[in-house]
């Protein structure tokens, strides 16, 4: 069907994203700042131990990014040069970098074509091709982890991942940088596991700005194991024996170097964002699965595209809508149509180039577009349109019509 596109009638500009801060969120950075305590203190405490209640975990250490979470998980499990992990292709930089960080081989696993999140069987695939790989090396690497991430806060199933993990000898550390809140369910009527209750060694989360909740920028990696929240919370300021509060607030001046750390901790003006965010998480998931309902009705009819899958043994944190373009039937490319959308006031994204599509993973382990065909064949494809709680209904309908007149206009 040919129609008038909808950029000759501009009525609306829709941002990709927009926080949503609320009075709390500046009273409590204000105080903050008046407490003349700015970094890590007493605020990140309660943010702490708020947010490990929130997700069920007995530990929690906050840290300055989900990147660094990621990275004192895999470094507090003892990662090392000479070891390889099980990392999916579709995801951000911060996945695989870690793995780099400690010396040691991201694998990469292609993704399910319909959630884009890490299939299993490739990895099973990719584990054997990797053992028999390079003939009769003598100190092949060892693989010791997976690393799942729930694209867009649908979650994985657990049980599988982790039946998968326990065959191999592997740890499991889960990006959740998209997935709180988010829960998963074997089937229907089993018990809710909610992201970072056990599911995985270690759980991260992301607190940058455009994620489900926000402390501008922050992260949280939560665990099980008493032993690795020591080793995390050690390593994320200096090695130091005794930190910089605990110091100020009565204890003794002196601190023991017992490790060469990083430098990765939370500050109290940023925990202080967070204290307030964490109580309306689930309100403003609620209202980024409306937005998606909406969505979804909106565009069902429409024969050009895919929607994203839904799961009722799934609760969906919503962080991402991604569309998949049926690039068969258009006369456009999904780059092409992204600037025909910002040109009609509608900005977009994509959830990702894979990871085995960079020149960094090509030139330094030979990945090349065949390593991963399906996530090969989905970033071509793949489109993000916005999605955030201040979103008004107005906003999302526009969003819809502009999107659904387009892909309309280039149909072949
Ligand atoms: C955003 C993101 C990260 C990194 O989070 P930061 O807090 O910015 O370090 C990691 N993994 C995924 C999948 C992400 O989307």
């Amino acid at each position: 069907m040919k129609s008038q596109p909808a950029a000759a009638v501009i009525t609306m500009q829709v941002p990709f994203f927009r926080p949503d801060l609320g009075e709390g969120e500046i009273d409590e950075v204000i105080a903050t700042l008046r407490s003349g305590w700015l970094t890590t203190g007493p605020r990140v405490k309660r943010f702490e131990a708020a947010f490990a209640a929130a997700v069920g975990a007995p530990h929690a250490v906050s840290v300055n990014s989900c990147t660094a979470a990621l990275h004192l998980a895999v470094e507090a499990l003892g990662l090392h040069a000479g070891q390889a992990v099980l990392v999916p292709t579709m995801t951000f930089a911060a996945t695989a970098e870690v793995v780099r960080y400690q010396g040691a081989i991201p694998i990469l696993v292609d993704c399910d074509p319909v959630t884009n999140n890490m299939d299993l069987a490739d990895a099973e695939r990719k584990l054997s091709a990797f053992h028999r790989a390079p003939g009769g090396m003598a100190h092949a690497p060892d693989v010791v982890g997976i690393m799942p991430v729930h694209i867009g806060g649908l979650m994985l199933d657990m049980a599988a991942v982790n039946a998968f993990a326990a065959r191999h000898g592997l740890w499991v550390v889960e990006d959740a940088a998209h997935a709180f809140p988010a829960a998963w369910r074997p089937a229907r009527g089993a018990a809710w596991q909610r992201c970072g209750e056990n599911t995985a060694t270690v759980t991260c989360f992301s607190f940058y700005v455009n994620k489900t909740i926000t402390t501008g920028e922050g992260g949280m990696a939560v665990t099980h194991d008493a032993a690795l929240a020591q080793r995390m919370r050690l390593m994320s300021l200096h090695g130091l024996s005794n930190d910089a509060w605990n110091r100020y607030a009565g204890g003794p001046w002196d601190y023991r170097i017992v490790a060469p750390g990083y430098k990765y901790n939370l500050t109290d003006v940023a925990a202080a964002i967070g204290i307030h965010q964490l109580p309306r998480a689930e309100t403003m998931r609620q209202r980024r699965e409306q937005i998606a309902g909406m969505y979804l009705e909106m565009l069902s009819r429409c024969e050009l595209i895919e929607l994203p899958p839904s799961d009722p043994n799934r609760i969906h944190s919503w962080h991402l809508f991604p569309i998949r373009l049926k690039l068969d039937a258009l006369s456009i490319s999904r780059n092409g149509l992204m600037e025909e959308l910002r040109g009609a006031g509608v900005t977009c994204s994509v959830h990702w180039r894979p990871l085995h599509l960079h020149p960094y993973y090509q030139e330094t382990f030979g990945f090349s577009a065949d390593t991963c065909p399906n996530a090969t064949a989905a970033f071509d494809q793949l489109i993000s349109v916005p999605i955030f709680p201040g979103m008004a209904d107005v906003e999302v309908e526009y969003v819809a019509m502009v999107f659904k007149n387009m892909v309309e206009h280039f149909a072949v």
